[in-house]
């Protein structure tokens, strides 16, 4: 059995290294094309004619391909679902069943990449979950919520579970129960902030709760643990495989509107099925069937990237084992696949637990990625957690039947706002690598816990030491969707700027550029995948992944980046939305 296997993956992987010398040998166009050849022969069971018109060309853009020159281009033509021609053709190549995009001097970048999110948790969530991560007022959530009332049957929940803040909202606060009356008078509807709330209702959901033995106050507003027992009773009633199918749906469609095309997913705190759950908790072990049974109906608009989150409490954790025995790493298709263990390979304090869970981890030749909130000398109970991680990393480098393993396969840890130099060069030394995280983004009034040094991640420090020779590798991610929005261009206003939701200078001193922050949400968060030769920039061969904006990027004054939406996102060829500003029919 063993030697079989052993021949098999022989063959199949000198079959790839020819590919990839052949693909080497030959210059770019070359590469494409024979790529092109190698799909059509499997999508159609013939060889496309070498002149075989592209699908779609996009002409008259500013697109801006992230590539290694950060070149500009203002044509781009898509075949087969990956890009063609990268360049400057007036009308482009094109045959009668061409369809040419006229972008009318638009903005386009590749598809953006989260590669930390929770957006498996967004597509489980009970009601008709309406982000509003891109409310700035109360008059804002009435409007969003309006609107989605006038598109959902009467008397359906309507409901906001976590990925914003009232510190994003001009009035500071929740609405309140005659406010969201006012909005929304024929649907309950219940908003709670975070993993646990606060949380705010109208009348409508009151009186549903209150039948419940829940506490509402007048003005609708929901504390302690009655956001927790609201919300537990939203998931028993309401949540079968259909409504989660359908938010699935709903959550995927959302994202393709502020243009994330690849989500990263890292799990969920195991459900106990109690009103000790909050919006982070779901079942890791069956959540992700309604994302599978929507792939399986070829109805997945956006790619997915499935980590799974152990939490063992035992030194010898026993489902961390079970997984790695019984699941493979990196396996399924360009529109959904899986990928590491994380964000949690197991609990610590003790120490000794994480350390042996992170050398079966690497034992099993899988990559671990876990996440950092702490810095040294804090009153946080988790202070300096990512010198333990970094500590147990080198631990297993150190291991002679381990070494390399970090570095060949990526291992990442997350968010880091309070790490330092020496322990960025530490884990740079062993391979590992960082995703940055602008989670205090939503922080308030500035305390201690918010501001710097703590407020970070130090982006400046940070991509400074990735353009060092065989610097760090570090990316960008959302960390939405319960204490952070998935919106993208918030966390690139953030990154830029250190100003927080209150309009705070939290993270002075180490703001990066725009270019610095796409670069890191695109084409690093392609390396990030394993995936840097499928996806991240907008290079002939690639995957045909890309946004076009409603403005210039590069030119708006820095609070209007967080206006920032797509108005055309296409993934693998295909308009996943249209906001109906550009005209298809060409
Ligand atoms: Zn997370």
């Amino acid at each position: 059995m063993a030697s079989d296997n052993g021949k098999r993956r022989g063959f199949s992987r000198r079959r790839f290294i020819q590919g990839a010398a052949a693909a080497a040998a030959s210059g770019s166009i070359l590469k494409s094309t024979a790529r092109e050849e190698e799909h059509g022969e499997e999508k159609h069971g013939r060889r496309r004619p070498p002149n075989d018109a592209p699908d779609t060309v996009l002409i008259n853009g500013k697109i801006h391909t992230m590539d290694d020159e950060n070149t500009v281009v203002s044509s781009v033509s898509i075949t087969d679902g990956r890009f063609a021609e990268v360049g400057h053709a007036s009308r482009g190549r094109h045959g009668p069943d061409t369809k040419v995009i006229d972008l009318r001097g638009r903005t386009v970048v590749p598809g953006i990449i989260d590669n930390h999110n929770h957006i498996v948790l967004m597509g489980n969530r009970p009601g008709f979950h309406t982000p509003l991560e891109n409310a700035y007022s109360i008059a804002d959530v009435q409007a969003i919520y309006a609107a989605r009332a006038a598109g959902i049957p009467r008397d359906a929940w309507i409901t906001t579970i976590g990925g914003f803040h009232s510190n994003h909202f001009a009035e500071v606060r929740l609405p309140t129960l005659a406010e969201l009356d006012a909005a929304a008078p024929n649907n309950p509807v219940f908003i709670e902030i975070g993993f646990t709330g606060p949380a705010t209702t109208n009348r409508a959901g009151k009186s549903i709760f209150e039948s419940q033995g829940i506490t509402v106050a007048e003005n609708g507003s929901m504390t302690g643990n009655n956001p927790s027992r609201a919300l537990l009773y939203l998931r028993q009633t309401l949540l079968n495989p259909e409504s989660r199918r359908r938010a699935v749906v709903d959550a995927m469609n959302y994202a393709v509107t502020v243009g994330v095309t690849t989500h990263l997913d890292q799990g969920a705190f195991q459900a106990s099925n109690t009103a000790a759950d909050g919006s982070a908790h779901e079942d890791n072990f069956t959540m992700h069937i309604p994302f599978l049974e929507v792939y399986g109906q070829s109805k997945g608009i956006v790619r997915l990237r499935i980590n799974f989150l152990h939490m063992d409490t035992a030194s010898d954790t026993p489902e961390l084992v079970q997984r790695l025995k019984n699941a493979f790493p990196f396996l399924g298709n360009d529109m959904v696949k899986t990928g590491a263990i994380g964000e949690f390979i197991a609990t610590y304090p003790p120490a000794t637990n994480f350390v042996a869970a992170a050398k079966r981890v690497a034992a099993a030749n899988w990559r671990a990625e876990v996440h950092s909130l702490g810095r040294r000398n804090t009153p946080m109970s988790n202070a300096a957690d990512f010198e333990t991680e970094i500590l147990a990393f080198e631990a297993v480098e150190a291991d002679p039947a381990l070494k390399g393993v970090i570095r060949d396969r990526r291992w990442v840890i997350a968010h880091v706002p309070g790490i330092t130099q020496e322990w960025i060069d530490r884990l740079q030394a062993i391979g590992g690598n960082l995703s940055l995280t602008g989670w205090q983004y939503l922080a308030g009034n500035p305390t201690a816990s918010t501001v710097a040094p703590y407020a970070g991640p130090p982006f400046r420090m940070i991509v400074d030491s990735s353009k060092r020779p065989d610097g760090i590798h570090a990316g960008m991610s959302s960390d939405g969707m319960q204490i952070a929005p998935m919106n993208p261009w918030i966390h690139m206003y953030y990154a830029t700027t250190g100003i927080n939701a209150r309009g705070v200078t939290i993270n002075p001193n180490q703001q990066i550029t725009r270019q610095e922050v796409l670069s890191l949400y695109t084409r690093q968060n392609g390396w990030f995948l394993r995936e840097e030769d499928q996806l991240g920039t907008i290079e002939s061969g690639k995957l045909a992944d890309l946004v076009v904006l409603n403005s210039d990027y590069f030119a708006v004054p820095d609070e209007d980046l967080k206006k920032i939406r797509s108005v055309l996102t296409v993934v693998g060829g295909n308009v996943v939305y249209d906001g109906g500003v550009l005209d298809l029919r060409g």
